[in-house]
């Protein structure tokens, strides 16, 4: 069965990788001379943030976390003509989110273009947290070279998912197409996600059958991370721990600057996870989810972790189906309760699905104070 993180984009089930790639636009990036001046309006860029006026002051100096983010859809965040019904600018203006990922909108569309800059004005920054291996490595490559991809249990170099790590000629493809996705499809804030196959299995060669998911992910990173810091010095990479890759390495170092994203995809959110005994579906249990972040945080550096929840993604809540939307079941309770159990664990870095939290949840079920609660609830933590 395929698990979702959420809908659309994030399933990989948007359009053509072609359109995919081209509709991303080059942003965040510092412009580049040219010798005739362009008529498109400019990029944001830090210099059109506000906030950066002072580089040396930390607006969240005194904030325990520092990321407060969402990831949802275009259509969840956009109104034409200003018609908004839920205004995420005006909430992350008001209430303090400062992180957007917002997959399926037309990154080339002036609609687009102004929302960055009125979000670059307010100190919200973007990145693109997306699956992406099939556009790492092609899945038309197959026909050429079928060692370039997994090996299934059967011992049968398969294209549905993933790829080989333990294979050069896979990694160089990798290489590759990091350096060029990368350079279209910059976020604002050094961060980049290119997370493989969602539910994707992986490769049972000679060389990976001893390599955990979560080992053969990170050599993946490693050469990712490798690409980006050519386009930017800076570049931080996602290890996203999520569903096969939720365990921790074992066998592969992650390179420097691949941070750890946990995804607790399994855990429930009837019952807060420092209630240990919670079982989620497939039987996870929270104590399951806590251990396997202690481990990761044994890999992965504390400081640059991030959390990916889902407290408020109505997308998991309504089974992907956008014609039958069911109501978040937020608790604040267990919200801030589980804010205690992140920071417990040193986590600065939360962001949180709110797909299908867009104009219709809001025709149906009333404006989402939860969207409120949660901003609110990040911005004023204090860790005890
Ligand atoms: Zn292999």
């Amino acid at each position: 069965m395929l698990l979702c993180c959420s809908t659309g984009i994030s399933c990989g089930k948007q359009g053509d990788s072609h359109n995919a790639i081209s509709g991303w636009e080059k942003m965040g990036e510092e412009d580049e001379p040219s010798e005739e001046p362009s008529k498109e309006p400019s990029t944001p860029t830090d210099s059109d943030d506000p906030s950066s006026d002072d580089s040396s002051k930390d607006p969240d100096e005194d904030r325990w976390f520092k990321t407060r983010g969402i990831v949802c859809g275009w259509s969840d965040v956009y109104a034409p003509y200003h018609t908004y019904k839920i205004d995420y600018l005006d909430i992350a203006e008001k209430h303090h989110l400062n992180t957007f990922s917002i997959y399926g909108a037309d990154r080339s569309s002036d609609s687009w273009k102004q929302y960055m800059e009125s979000a670059a004005k307010i100190g919200v920054k973007f990145e693109f947290q997306e699956h992406m291996m099939s556009f790492l490595l092609p899945r038309d490559l197959f026909k050429t070279h079928p060692e370039y991809f997994r090996m299934n249990k059967q011992g049968v170099r398969v294209e549905d998912a993933n790829g080989c790590p333990s294979s050069e000629g896979a990694l160089a493809q990798v290489f590759l197409n990091a350096k060029r996705l990368g350079e279209s499809y910059k976020p604002t804030n050094h961060r980049y996600y290119f997370w493989l196959d969602d539910g994707g299995d992986v490769c049972y060669c000679e060389h990976c059958k001893g390599l955990s998911a979560s080992d053969q992910a990170l050599m993946f990173e490693n050469k990712i991370i490798e690409a980006l810091k050519t386009l930017d010095p800076d570049a931080q990479l996602a290890h996203l721990a999520y569903n096969n890759t939720t365990e921790a390495p074992k066998n592969v170092k992650p390179a420097e600057d691949i941070f750890l994203e946990f995804a607790p995809f399994h855990r429930t959110w009837e019952h807060a996870l420092s209630e240990t005994w919670a079982e989620g579906n497939s039987g996870w249990t929270h104590a399951k989810y806590l251990r396997a972040l202690q481990e990761n945080l044994k890999v992965f550096p504390k400081e640059t972790a991030q959390v990916l929840e889902y407290w408020m993604d109505d997308s998991l809540f309504s089974g992907w189906n956008q014609s039958k939307l069911k109501q978040v079941p937020w608790n604040s309770k267990i919200f801030l309760d589980d804010l205690k159990t992140y920071a417990k664990y040193g986590i600065r870095h939360i962001t949180c699905y709110c797909a299908y939290v867009g104009p219709n949840y809001n025709q149906q079920f009333g404006f989402p104070d939860f969207l409120i609660e949660y901003a609110d609830g990040l911005y004023n933590f204090e860790k005890q």
